[in-house]
Protein backbone atom coordinates (compact mmCIF):
# COMPACT_ATOMS: atom_id res chain seq x y z
CA UNK A 1 0.00 0.00 0.00
CA UNK A 2 1.28 3.65 -0.60
CA UNK A 3 -0.39 6.23 1.70
CA UNK A 4 -0.60 9.77 1.37
CA UNK A 5 -1.29 12.77 3.43
CA UNK A 6 -1.15 16.14 1.78
CA UNK A 7 -1.70 19.80 2.90
CA UNK A 8 -2.37 21.99 0.48
CA UNK A 9 -1.48 25.98 -0.09
CA UNK A 10 -4.88 26.69 1.57
CA UNK A 11 -4.38 24.53 4.60
CA UNK A 12 -6.72 21.75 3.49
CA UNK A 13 -6.00 18.50 4.27
CA UNK A 14 -6.23 15.45 2.61
CA UNK A 15 -5.26 11.56 2.64
CA UNK A 16 -5.24 8.39 0.35
CA UNK A 17 -3.62 5.22 -0.48
CA UNK A 18 -3.22 3.15 -3.52
CA UNK A 19 -2.95 -1.19 -3.02
CA UNK A 20 -2.68 -4.01 -4.80
CA UNK A 21 -4.50 -5.60 -1.62
CA UNK A 22 -2.84 -8.05 1.00
CA UNK A 23 -0.81 -11.02 -0.94
CA UNK A 24 -2.78 -14.11 -2.15
CA UNK A 25 -5.55 -12.34 -0.72
CA UNK A 26 -9.11 -14.16 -1.25
CA UNK A 27 -11.26 -13.10 -4.53
CA UNK A 28 -13.48 -9.94 -3.19
CA UNK A 29 -11.49 -9.18 -0.43
CA UNK A 30 -11.77 -5.29 0.42
CA UNK A 31 -8.97 -4.93 2.96
CA UNK A 32 -8.41 -1.64 5.03
CA UNK A 33 -7.22 0.62 2.49
CA UNK A 34 -10.58 2.39 1.13
CA UNK A 35 -11.64 1.94 3.97
CA UNK A 36 -11.87 5.57 5.95
CA UNK A 37 -10.73 5.97 8.98
CA UNK A 38 -9.05 2.23 8.61
CA UNK A 39 -6.69 2.97 4.66
CA UNK A 40 -6.57 6.57 5.52
CA UNK A 41 -7.94 9.66 7.21
CA UNK A 42 -8.07 13.32 6.98
CA UNK A 43 -9.32 16.66 8.55
CA UNK A 44 -8.85 19.98 7.51
CA UNK A 45 -7.40 21.61 10.63
CA UNK A 46 -6.61 18.81 12.65
CA UNK A 47 -4.31 16.11 10.25
CA UNK A 48 -3.91 13.51 8.22
CA UNK A 49 -2.73 9.86 8.57
CA UNK A 50 -2.60 6.45 6.47
CA UNK A 51 -2.05 2.99 6.95
CA UNK A 52 -0.08 -0.01 5.81
CA UNK A 53 0.40 -3.91 6.58
CA UNK A 54 -2.09 -6.27 7.74
CA UNK A 55 -4.83 -4.65 6.71
CA UNK A 56 -7.35 -7.50 8.39
CA UNK A 57 -6.13 -6.68 11.57
CA UNK A 58 -5.50 -2.98 11.44
CA UNK A 59 -9.10 -3.08 9.87
CA UNK A 60 -10.90 -3.85 13.51
CA UNK A 61 -8.79 -0.39 15.20
CA UNK A 62 -9.14 2.08 12.44
CA UNK A 63 -5.93 3.30 13.21
CA UNK A 64 -6.00 6.38 10.79
CA UNK A 65 -8.85 7.69 12.38
CA UNK A 66 -7.57 7.25 15.72
CA UNK A 67 -4.44 9.20 14.69
CA UNK A 68 -6.10 12.34 13.93
CA UNK A 69 -8.56 11.82 16.82
CA UNK A 70 -5.34 11.77 19.23
CA UNK A 71 -4.38 15.25 16.75
CA UNK A 72 -7.83 16.71 17.66
CA UNK A 73 -7.73 15.97 21.64
CA UNK A 74 -3.92 17.94 21.60
CA UNK A 75 -1.42 14.43 21.16
CA UNK A 76 1.66 15.21 19.54
CA UNK A 77 1.95 13.31 16.35
CA UNK A 78 4.64 10.99 18.00
CA UNK A 79 2.13 9.90 20.74
CA UNK A 80 -0.89 9.43 18.12
CA UNK A 81 1.35 6.84 15.98
CA UNK A 82 2.53 5.56 18.76
CA UNK A 83 -0.99 5.12 20.48
CA UNK A 84 -1.99 3.92 17.28
CA UNK A 85 0.25 0.98 16.67
CA UNK A 86 0.45 0.27 20.29
CA UNK A 87 -3.40 -0.32 20.31
CA UNK A 88 -3.01 -3.13 17.82
CA UNK A 89 0.12 -4.45 19.38
CA UNK A 90 -1.43 -4.83 22.04
CA UNK A 91 -3.98 -7.80 20.93
CA UNK A 92 -2.36 -8.66 17.75
CA UNK A 93 1.29 -8.83 19.07
CA UNK A 94 2.84 -10.08 15.63
CA UNK A 95 0.76 -8.39 13.35
CA UNK A 96 2.93 -5.96 10.96
CA UNK A 97 2.19 -2.40 10.17
CA UNK A 98 2.81 0.77 9.95
CA UNK A 99 1.05 4.36 10.05
CA UNK A 100 2.42 7.89 9.43
CA UNK A 101 0.45 11.09 10.62
CA UNK A 102 0.60 14.78 10.10
CA UNK A 103 -0.55 17.50 12.12
CA UNK A 104 -1.96 20.22 10.32
CA UNK A 105 1.36 22.73 11.07
CA UNK A 106 3.10 20.25 8.99
CA UNK A 107 4.71 17.65 11.95
CA UNK A 108 4.77 14.60 10.85
CA UNK A 109 5.73 11.29 12.55
CA UNK A 110 5.70 7.63 11.24
CA UNK A 111 5.64 4.04 14.01
CA UNK A 112 5.66 0.55 12.75
CA UNK A 113 5.89 -2.99 14.20
CA UNK A 114 6.70 -6.65 13.18
CA UNK A 115 9.09 -5.37 10.51
CA UNK A 116 12.93 -3.74 11.12
CA UNK A 117 12.07 -0.33 9.75
CA UNK A 118 9.60 1.31 7.68
CA UNK A 119 10.81 3.98 5.48
CA UNK A 120 8.60 7.02 4.04
CA UNK A 121 9.24 10.06 2.08
CA UNK A 122 8.51 13.54 2.98
CA UNK A 123 7.67 16.13 0.06
CA UNK A 124 8.12 19.68 0.56
CA UNK A 125 7.54 23.22 -1.29
CA UNK A 126 10.25 25.45 -1.13
CA UNK A 127 9.93 29.32 -1.05
CA UNK A 128 10.93 28.78 -5.16
CA UNK A 129 8.39 26.83 -6.10
CA UNK A 130 10.59 23.65 -6.54
CA UNK A 131 9.74 20.38 -4.22
CA UNK A 132 12.35 18.88 -1.97
CA UNK A 133 12.12 15.72 -0.71
CA UNK A 134 13.59 13.72 2.40
CA UNK A 135 13.80 10.39 2.72
CA UNK A 136 12.79 9.16 5.98
CA UNK A 137 12.99 6.01 8.29
CA UNK A 138 11.87 4.92 11.64
CA UNK A 139 12.90 1.93 13.58
CA UNK A 140 10.16 -0.41 14.38
CA UNK A 141 12.21 -1.19 17.73
N1 LIG B 1 -3.11 -3.02 4.01
C1 LIG B 1 -3.18 -3.72 2.74
C2 LIG B 1 -4.27 -4.76 2.83
O1 LIG B 1 -4.33 -5.45 3.84
C3 LIG B 1 -1.91 -4.38 2.34
C4 LIG B 1 -0.68 -3.52 2.40
O2 LIG B 1 -0.63 -2.53 3.08
O3 LIG B 1 0.31 -3.87 1.73
O4 LIG B 1 -5.02 -4.88 1.90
Amino acid sequence: TIGVVAIDGRGNVAAGTSTNGANHKIPGRVGDSPIPGAGAYAVTGVGGAAATGDGDIMLRFLPSFLIVELLRAGHTVQEAVQTAVERIAQLYPNFSGAVIGVSQEGEYAAMCHGMKEFPYNVAKRTKSGEWEVMEQRVDCG
